[in-house]
């Protein structure tokens, strides 16, 4: 983006200064030299930029010819595609890499958490063996069903989880047979781009068709509408908050929409407290709360409340008592309309608490507080480690709070009980995409639970948890009179 001749200047001066050289960028001088050298030649210029393009146009243009050639391949070669995708991202040094990245660009989450995230999706992420045909056959013949691709999908992918995001999405887009044009969001932009040339050089190495995944060099609002309303563009999937949903879903093509929770966690007095306790502290303080799906707030009944806090307590929970402090607290990390201030979203306990004159080690992960039904920090998805906790005389009042205060997103929901009922109650009553018993609320994407994984939850359109089959169409093609052997 930079003229060519800056852009030399631009590395000198850096090497001059004795500075490391971003790599990214040498490499951009590097392809666009010898693009030069070649074009005075006149000879045809081939420079692969590992699904990186100037423009909106050229990178759909170019993930439709990927798309064409994807097509071609069987189904066991997407396969092979995508497990080269999950080796280059499970190499210790590319996990460090890209975990980093993501919490230095974006500011939001925890390193070792993202590890442990970008590599669930990774190794989780389902393949093949996500999209089972069904054959009906009888005395007029037989009749199959498959999984078949969408084309070129735009995926449009959050702050909070941008790599895994990418890698769960690829892995399972590419298996369906589509390719994937990724609108990332702009803070999260080199990281973006680092990550699809690290994928897109894993899959030529496969033999894998080039620019399976591709993406604009400078994301943007302009440039997310552009690929949405591209005409080549056959399915968009939109993982974040409601704004974003509610614009795919308008958009007049098939849609995809992952958005927004609010989960609630419900604690009655038949639940082991102390386990509860922890479950709650690790689910809600994990990646420092941005998950969609992590624990926001709690309602407990009063009898066990203050041994439920104490036992948080003891496990990385900090406890804010004073009213006037819960509100300078609340002040702090929100904006004046009530949404989260950025500044705060995916930020440790620890840093939030220092902004409040607050010294703590690094062993205090979640800032919790008691709080009534109706207080903001209960209501409003903050999408940071402060988890309040409502006391209620029952269970039935605590499932009532908890579905008030998840405003049927139906996206997660936790409860800690051993009353199979009130289980039952609760899962029915609030509908959710995700509800987990008795386990951190990650245990519902695979981590500690059974199941594949995926960070793309659509509750709005229904297809749940994500994976192939939730990109394909499916397509009937039938023989008749042939082919039954019973
Ligand atoms: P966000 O809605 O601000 O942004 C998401 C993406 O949409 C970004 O790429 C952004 O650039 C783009 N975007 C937003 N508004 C747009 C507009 N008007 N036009 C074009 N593009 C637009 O969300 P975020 O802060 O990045 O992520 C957090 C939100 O995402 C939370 O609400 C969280 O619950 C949700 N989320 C949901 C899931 C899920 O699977 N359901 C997964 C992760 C995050």
């Amino acid at each position: 983006h930079y003229p060519l001749r800056r852009q030399r200047q631009m590395c000198i001066r850096d090497r001059n200064k004795g500075e490391k050289m971003n790599p990214e960028l040498l490499e951009d001088v590097v392809r666009q030299v010898l693009s030069e050298m070649k074009l005075e030649s006149s000879k045809m210029v081939d420079i692969y930029n590992y699904g990186i393009f100037d423009s909106v146009d050229d990178a759909i243009n170019a993930s439709e010819i990927a798309q064409r050639q994807l097509f071609e391949c069987s189904v066991q070669k997407r396969n092979e595609y995508v497990n080269a995708i999950r080796q280059i991202i499970l190499k210790k040094d590319n996990l460090e890499m890209m975990s980093r990245d993501a919490v230095e660009e974006t500011g939001i989450g925890r390193y070792e958490d993202k590890i442990l995230k970008n590599k669930l999706a990774a190794e989780k992420t389902p393949g093949m063996e996500d999209l089972i045909t069904r054959a009906v056959s009888g005395q007029d013949g037989l009749t199959l069903e498959e999984y078949c691709p969408f084309g070129v999908i735009g995926s449009i992918t959050p702050t909070t989880n941008p790599t895994e995001t990418f890698i769960s999405n690829s892995i399972s887009m590419i298996v369906g047979g589509n390719t994937v044009v990724f609108s990332p969001h702009p803070r999260a932009k080199n990281t973006s781009i680092r990550l699809v040339k690290l994928m897109n050089k894993a899959l030529e190495q496969a033999g894998a068709p080039r620019n399976l995944i591709s993406m604009v060099k400078e994301p943007s609002i302009e440039n997310t509408n552009l690929m949405m309303n591209h005409p080549k563009i056959k399915m968009l999937v939109a993982t974040g908050g409601p704004a974003i949903v509610k614009t795919v879903l308008s958009s007049g093509k098939k849609a995809i929409g992952a958005g927004a929770g609010n989960p609630p966690v419900v604690v009655d007095e038949t639940a082991d407290i102390e386990k509860a306790a922890k479950d709650i502290v690790a689910g809600s303080s994990f990646d420092n709360n941005v998950p969609c799906i992590a624990e926001k707030e709690v309602f407990a009944v009063e009898s066990i409340c203050d041994q439920l806090i104490y036992h948080m307590k003891k496990n990385g929970a900090y406890e804010i008592t004073s009213y006037e402090m819960i509100e300078k607290l609340d002040k702090l990390v929100s904006q004046e309309n009530g949404k989260p201030n950025t500044d705060f979203v995916g930020k440790s306990a620890k840093y939030i608490l220092e902004k409040l004159g607050i010294n703590v080690d690094d062993s205090i992960r979640l800032i919790i507080c008691r709080t009534n039904k109706d207080h903001h920090l209960v209501q409003e998805e903050m999408l940071m480690p402060i988890l309040p906790i409502v006391s209620v005389s029952d269970v039935d009042v605590a499932i009532e709070y908890a579905y008030e205060a998840e405003h049927r997103n139906r996206h997660t929901a936790i409860m800690h009980s051993r009353n199979v009922e009130k289980l039952s109650k609760m899962a029915k009553k609030l509908e959710a995409t995700i509800f987990v018993k008795n386990a951190p609320s990650y245990a519902g994407i695979g981590v500690g639970g059974e199941g594949y994984t995926t960070f793309t939850i659509a509750g709005p359109t229904g297809e749940g948890l994500t994976s192939p089959k939730s990109f394909c169409r499916v397509r009937r093609c039938t023989i008749s009179d042939s082919f039954s052997i019973r």
